[in-house]
C-alpha cells in the first residue's frame, strides 16, 4: 500500500513529492523530508491526483495563500466553476478549496482534480448535509462514506470539524455572533437534536484510516473561531484549540498529515498570541488562517480588513492564509472578487516572507525597485504581482507605447517626478550642489520627455482656502 508522505518522511524516505517541492522552495530535499517528519510541515498530494504540482505548507517555507471557490444553492455551473478554479489559479492560490453546496458536486470535483496542478481541498460535511437534507438527518456511517468517497476522487485535503465538542457549546453563551463557522454550526445543531458527542469526533481512528489510505491531509476545522472582535480569544475558543492539539497528535500516530484552521475575526494586538498558541499547543503543526479580521466594520473592504490581519499572523508564524474577498459577509465571489481577494492575500503573504527574512523573498522587491528607478516599466510590469493591473492603471492617463520610455508617470509629472530629480542630479556629479533654484524646466528630463497628462494642471496655485470640497449637485440637477 502506498505511504503517506509522513510515513514515508519518518521512515527516512525522500519521495518525488519532496524532491519537487525543495526544487519549487529552492532548499535541500532532506529539509522538507524533516519538516514533514515532524509534523511542522504538509504535503497535500493524495495518491490520485495526477494533475498535482507538488507544493508544501509549513513555517519553516514560504507563505501559501488558499483561494475558496465553489457553487451555492441559488448559483451553479460547471463552466463557472472551471472559470473559477481557472482564475484562482492564474491570480496565484497555491491552493484551491471547493466549497460548494449546489448541484453535481461530483462531477464538478472530479472536472476540478482533472485539472488542477493546485492541491484540492473539501469541507465533506457540506455534501454529507446535502444528501441528508438537513444537519439533524447526519449519521456517522453517511459522514465516513462521502469522507471515502471524496478521498477516492482524489481530494488533497479535507476540512474536518472535529474539534468542537458537546463540553463546548455552553462556553459559546454570550457571545456577540454565536458559532460562524459554517461546520461548526451544522456540528452543534446535529448535537443538540441527538445530545450525543460529535459524530466526527467519535469517528475519528476511522477517517484517519481513510485519510492514511489516500494520503489526505487533514485540516482541523475552527468551528468555533471568533466571528467577530467581541468574541475572539474566548473560552469557547481555546478550549476547541486544546483538542484540535489532541487530535493532531492522534492523526499523526495514523501517519496522516495534519494542519490546524484558525480564526477568524481578532484584534491586531491579539494576534500573536493565537499564532503562539497555536503553535505550542498543536506541536508546531501548521497554521492555517482564515484572515484574521482586524475589525468589523467594513463589509465590502474585508479583502482589506484581515489582509491586515494575515499579514501580521503571516508574520508570527502561520503556515497559509485562507484569502477573504471583498464579497465576505455579503454574497458569493465573481471573479474580480477572486482576483482582488488572491492580490491582496498575495501581498499579506509576500510581506509576511520579506519580514521573516525568508530566503530570496526581498529580491523581487529589490528588482522591482530597481527597474522603478531606471524607468524600464516593462519590466516592472512584467515583475508586478498583478501585472495586468500595473499596466493597465499606467495606460488609463499614459496610454501608448511612447509612454514606455518616459521618465516620470501621470502621479507627479515630468517636472515633479522626484525621481528623475534625483537622477538628473546625480548625474550632474553633485547631489549638495542640488538647490531649490535648480531649474526644473532645463533638466535634460524635462527636453526629452513628453508633458504628462492627466496630472495636478490647475492644482497648483491653489491656496488653502479654495480647497473646500465642491458643492453636491441637488438630486434632481
Ligand atoms: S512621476 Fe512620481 S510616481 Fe511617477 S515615476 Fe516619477 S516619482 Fe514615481
Amino acid at each position: 500500500m502506498p505511504r503517506t508522505q509522513r510515513q514515508a518522511a519518518r521512515d527516512g524516505t525522500i519521495t518525488p513529492e519532496m524532491e519537487r517541492v525543495a526544487e519549487r522552495e529552492g532548499c535541500e530535499p532532506d529539509r522538507v523530508r524533516e519538516a514533514v517528519a515532524t509534523g511542522r510541515a504538509v504535503i497535500p498530494a493524495n495518491h490520485a491526483h495526477t494533475a498535482l504540482d507538488p507544493m508544501i505548507i509549513g513555517e519553516a517555507f514560504a507563505t501559501k495563500v488558499n483561494a475558496n471557490i465553489g457553487n451555492s444553492e441559488t448559483t451553479s455551473d460547471i463552466e463557472a466553476e472551471r472559470e473559477k478554479l481557472h482564475t484562482a489559479v492564474h491570480y496565484g492560490a497555491d491552493t484551491v478549496m471547493d466549497l460548494g453546496t449546489g448541484a453535481d458536486l461530483d462531477t464538478i470535483r472530479e472536472d476540478h482534480l482533472d485539472r488542477s496542478p493546485v492541491p484540492l481541498g473539501t469541507v465533506p460535511l457540506y455534501e454529507a448535509v446535502k444528501q441528508a437534507g438537513d444537519p439533524a438527518a447526519l449519521t456517522p456511517e453517511l459522514l465516513l462514506s462521502v469522507i471515502e468517497k471524496q478521498a477516492r476522487q482524489g481530494v488533497d485535503y479535507m476540512t474536518i470539524h472535529a474539534g468542537i465538542l458537546a463540553e463546548h457549546l455552553p462556553l459559546t453563551e454570550g457571545r456577540k455572533t454565536g458559532i460562524v463557522s459554517r461546520g461548526g454550526s451544522i456540528v452543534a445543531k446535529w448535537m443538540e437534536a441527538h445530545g450525543e458527542q460529535n459524530p466526527l469526533f467519535s469517528v475519528y481512528d476511522d477517517i484517519c484510516e481513510l485519510f492514511a489510505t489516500h494520503d489526505v491531509t487533514i485540516s482541523l476545522g475552527d468551528s468555533l473561531r471568533p466571528g467577530c472582535l467581541a468574541d475572539a480569544c474566548d473560552e469557547a475558543q481555546y478550549a476547541e484549540l486544546d483538542t484540535l492539539g489532541e487530535l493532531t497528535r492522534r492523526a499523526w500516530d495514523h501517519g496522516v498529515q495534519v494542519m490546524i484552521e484558525g480564526p477568524g475575526h481578532v484584534p491586531m494586538d491579539r494576534i500573536a498570541e493565537n499564532v503562539e498558541r497555536q503553535r505550542r499547543v498543536c506541536d508546531g503543526a501548521p497554521f492555517y488562517v482564515l484572515g484574521p479580521l482586524v475589525t468589523d466594520v467594513a463589509p465590502g473592504y474585508d479583502h482589506i480588513t484581515s489582509a491586515i490581519g494575515a499579514a501580521m499572523a503571516a508574520q508570527e508564524g502561520a503556515a497559509m492564509l485562507c484569502y477573504v474577498t471583498p464579497k465576505e459577509h455579503l454574497g458569493l465571489p465573481d471573479r474580480e472578487d477572486v482576483r482582488e481577494g488572491l492580490a491582496a492575500y498575495r501581498i499579506a503573504a509576500h510581506a509576511g516572507d520579506v519580514a521573516n527574512g525568508r530566503p530570496g523573498a526581498r529580491d523581487w522587491d529589490d528588482a522591482l525597485s530597481e527597474a522603478r528607478y531606471a524607468f524600464d516599466w516593462t519590466e516592472q510590469f512584467a515583475l508586478a504581482l498583478d501585472p495586468e493591473r500595473a499596466r493597465e492603471y499606467h495606460d488609463q492617463t499614459l496610454p501608448g507605447d511612447n509612454y514606455t520610455d518616459a521618465r516620470f508617470c501621470s502621479m507627479c509629472g515630468v517636472e515633479f517626478c522626484s525621481m528623475r530629480i534625483d537622477q538628473d542630479a546625480r548625474e550632474d556629479g553633485d547631489l549638495a550642489a542640488l538647490t531649490a533654484d535648480t531649474d526644473l524646466d532645463d533638466s535634460p528630463a524635462s527636453a526629452v520627455n513628453r508633458p504628462p497628462v492627466g496630472t495636478h494642471d490647475g492644482e497648483l496655485g491653489r491656496t488653502a482656502d479654495d480647497r473646500s470640497a465642491p458643492d453636491t449637485p441637488a438630486a434632481n440637477e
